[in-house]
């Protein structure tokens, strides 16, 4: 099975910008209530389409007190644990941000390692890629940063016969 997930948060000053699990030097942050780890949050909403589950903010609520600063690797950590409830195994996942600046490619091994041990599954199976959008648009005036990602997941369970 295949899921699809898309997130965008908007700059803000005063906040840590944390993409894929990774603190990014850079002199905006973006604004949510958990971390607003744009990229986590478009990965988990992937991996709960695949799995037939609704989106992100059914199980993390906006708004939700516990959920307040939460790393978004924990919202990961919840994803890999309803696929193991349901006996599915995830067979990879692939991001793509969008933004015309920090550059994410020095993070990307980086960000593998960290959303891999939260998926529980290598490095290699964890696609981050970077574009910009060519100065059009929102996300192109440095408004905030989007991303985009996919999920593939198998069954895991033994069938009986
Ligand atoms: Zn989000």
């Amino acid at each position: 099975m295949i899921g699809i997930g898309y997130d965008v948060h908007c700059f803000a000053k005063g906040r840590k910008l944390v993409l894929g699990g990774v603190e990014i030097p850079h002199e905006l942050g973006l604004d949510g209530h958990s971390d607003a780890d744009v990229l986590c949050h478009a990965l988990a909403d992937a991996l709960l389409g695949a799995m037939g589950e609704p989106d992100i903010g059914h199980f993390f609520p906006p708004g939700d007190p516990a959920c307040a600063g939460i790393s978004s690797l924990r919202i990961l950590e919840k994803c890999r644990d309803l696929l193991r409830e349901k006996e599915l195994r995830i067979i990879n996942v692939d991001g793509t941000v969008i933004a015309e600046a920090p550059k994410i490619l020095p993070h990307r091994e980086a960000m593998q390692k960290r959303i891999g041990k939260a998926l529980g599954i290598k490095p290699g199976q964890v696609g981050i890629k970077a574009t910009t959008n060519e100065r059009m648009g929102f996300l192109g005036r440095g408004e905030g940063i989007a991303a985009m990602a996919v999920a593939q997941v198998e069954d895991d369970s033994d069938i009986p016969f």
